[in-house]
Formats: C-alpha cells, sequence, structure tokens
C-alpha cells in the first residue's frame, strides 16, 4: 500500500470509528436511520468520498469537528489540532424533483457517497416488529415514522430516478437493498422485477442485497434481469454473537450462508458477490480475519465496516471498535485480497464496490 493510501486509510478509520461534530454544515446532510449503516454524512477527502457518523450519540463526544468558513471546510481536533481539508458534496439534483403524483424522488432513492444511487425496496421487515428478534443494530423502520421515505417503492418509481440521476448527477451504479418480506424468496423477487424495470429505462450496474433465497432458481432470476452483483450480509460471524446480535437472522446456520455463497457465485461470477461483516460487535479479530479468508476462497468478497451506533436502535450506546482493531483487521483483510482474485474494484456494482462505508479499499490498494 502507498504511504498516502495509508495515511488516508488510518484517517478514514478515525473519523468513521468516532464520527464527527457537525454544526451543519453545508452540502448534503446525509441520512438518518433506515436500512445498514447510516447517521452519516459524505466527505471527500483527498478526493476519496466516504461516509462519517455525525448524528449518532457517540460522535457528538467525537475528538473531531467540522468546520466551515466561507466556502472551505475542514475536519480539525477539537484539541486545536491537526485540519485536514474536506469537501461535502452538494445535494443532488434529483432531490429536487418528484414524480407525477407527488412524491419527492429523494423519498424513493438517495445519493450516497459520490456517485451511488442506493434504495431499500421494502422499509419493513419480517424480524423488525419484534425488537427481540430484530438485527440489533438496525433501523429500517425509523425513517418510515417522520414519512421521510415509502414503506414501498415500485419498480417504475425506483427506474424513474435512476434515469434521473443518472441524467442529471452520473451516478454510476444503483445499490438496492431491502427489509425481508414473508415469502421463500426473501425479497429476490422485488429485486428482479425492479433491476428489469431499471434497466428497461437506464443502463445502470445494479446490486441487490437480501437474505438468502430458499430456492436458489432466484439467484438465476435475478442475474437474468439484470442485476449485476449480490449482496447477502452476515453482519456478525461467532456463534454468540451472531445470536445475541441477528436474534432471528442467526436462524439461517452459517452453513447455510456457505451453501448460498457457492449457489451465488456460480450464477454471479467469483467477486461479483459480497458480504458485510460489521466489525466492533463482540467478534474478535482472528475470527473476522479467519471468515474474510474462507470467503475470498469461495469468491465471496468480505466488506468489512466499522460497528456505527445508530440513534434509536437497541445498540445505540454500544461503543463503534477502536481506530486499531479496524486497522488490524483491514491490514489482514486487505492483504488476503490482493493475494486473490477478487478486489473492490473489479465488482461490477455494490457497497464493496462504493467503498465509503468502510477504508478497506484505500487498504487494499497496491503502490
Ligand atoms: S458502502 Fe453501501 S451503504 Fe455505504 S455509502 Fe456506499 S452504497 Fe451506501
Amino acid at each position: 500500500m502507498s504511504e498516502a493510501n495509508a495515511s488516508l486509510g488510518r484517517l478514514v478509520t478515525e473519523l468513521q470509528v468516532h464520527g464527527v461534530v457537525d454544526p451543519a454544515v453545508a452540502g448534503n446532510p446525509g441520512r438518518r436511520g433506515g436500512a445498514g449503516p447510516s447517521d452519516h454524512r459524505a466527505l471527500t477527502i483527498d478526493g476519496t468520498t466516504v461516509m462519517v457518523p455525525v448524528y449518532t450519540t457517540a460522535s457528538q463526544a467525537s475528538p473531531y469537528l467540522l468546520q466551515q468558513e466561507g466556502d472551505a471546510v475542514a475536519v480539525a481536533e477539537r484539541s486545536g489540532g491537526a485540519v485536514v481539508a474536506v469537501e461535502p458534496p452538494p445535494e443532488p439534483a434529483f432531490y429536487g424533483l418528484r414524480t407525477a403524483d407527488g412524491i419527492p424522488y429523494r423519498a424513493i432513492a438517495l445519493l450516497h457517497g459520490r456517485d451511488v444511487l442506493a434504495t431499500t425496496l421494502l422499509q419493513t421487515c419480517i424480524r423488525f416488529r419484534d425488537r427481540a428478534e430484530s438485527c440489533q443494530f438496525c433501523a429500517i423502520e425509523q425513517s418510515l415514522d417522520d414519512g421521510r421515505t415509502l414503506v414501498r417503492k415500485t419498480p417504475a418509481q425506483v427506474a424513474e430516478v435512476a434515469e434521473a440521476a443518472v441524467r442529471l448527477d452520473g451516478v454510476t451504479q444503483l445499490v438496492m437493498t431491502t427489509g425481508t418480506p414473508n415469502s421463500d424468496d426473501r425479497g429476490a423477487r422485488l429485486m428482479a422485477e425492479t433491476a428489469a424495470a431499471v434497466k428497461a429505462r437506464v443502463n445502470l450496474p445494479i446490486q441487490a442485497q437480501c437474505e438468502p433465497p430458499e430456492d436458489p432458481i432466484w439467484y438465476r432470476r435475478m442475474k437474468e434481469a439484470g442485476v449485476d452483483s449480490l449482496g447477502m450480509h452476515l453482519e456478525v460471524v461467532e456463534p454468540q454473537v451472531r445470536r445475541r446480535i441477528l436474534p432471528g437472522k442467526s436462524e439461517l446456520t452459517l452453513d447455510r450462508y456457505d451453501e448460498a455463497f457457492a449457489e451465488a457465485v456460480a450464477v454471479f461470477g467469483r467477486g461479483q458477490v459480497s458480504t458485510y461483516l460489521l466489525a466492533g460487535l463482540g467478534d474478535r479479530a482472528e475470527s473476522l480475519i479467519a471468515c474474510s479468508e474462507r470467503l475470498i476462497a469461495l469468491g465471496v468478497y468480505p466488506f468489512v465496516v466499522p460497528f456505527v451506533p445508530i440513534a434509536g436502535t437497541p445498540l445505540e450506546h454500544h461503543p463503534a471498535p477502536s481506530s486499531s482493531f479496524m486497522v488490524e483487521v483491514y491490514t489482514a483483510v486487505a492483504a488476503q485480497l490482493r493475494a486473490s482474485d477478487l478486489s473492490a474494484q473489479a465488482m461490477a456494482a455494490g457497497c464493496a464496490k462504493c467503498g465509503a462505508c468502510s477504508a478497506l479499499s484505500l487498504f487494499e490498494q497496491e503502490l
């Protein structure tokens, strides 16, 4: 890894585990609640756009602060130490549009990072109603409560927004996730229907994210409908950590995930299937590193991200991992990736390709 990438990787790690205090600096304000990593905003540092927590409880006590003087924005240490210039990406033009029936485009999909369009097709989840069963870090239904998003986005709505986001804002990929519906396809049908509608309007690489469908025919159906990459997310890996953090989803065993990964890689290809590993929820570094090695052998990209405690979830006050823990895991997993045929860059679409929620791809880049 080059010295520049090494130090940028460490800086990004530091900002992502602590967050920054944001006294309402201009630009795209990011998002609160919802599926996956949240309560953060995009910042571009030295040409790399990353997501940094700003709305979490922990970020209010961060040693880092966003400062704005005129048009210049910087991250400074609150103690008065070093400053790095950052650029908050502006709000995208498509946020100003509405559908013919008056729905704001931003309630259908959001801009993530610099050029990724992201949407949660189904904002409810069979596991969410009962907090004893739901994934403890997740806030998927929270953004429904104040009307910021729709319960369900139709394929036509997503296709309309995707076309505008490509035309007006130059987005380069679409990431579609979903709460898990009460059906054997686990959301794969929605993914396939939406991918087909999007691809009929605009040529945009698409990643679908869902739980492993029961029938592997759905991998083929998603692929044929226009899904280029697939994410199926382990989140955590040690058995007792899985039971504590994913009380419902841990019913799907690691063996079942391995089987699903093999089936998906057979359809999408090596390196076009990925999984999230949320570091900092109790898994030891050696467990995450050993799991990544196994995943890479299967052809699955292990997208390691630091756990971000989201306001209003049971883990709101759970500490984020330390920088040194993240650097240890990133360094080992990046070395495994460099020795393999997988890379963030080689993915057609998806969180690993975007990379904004993690510093892994910075650690992955060679001289
Ligand atoms: S890594 Fe995934 S969740 Fe994070 S900003 Fe990129 S697309 Fe969004």
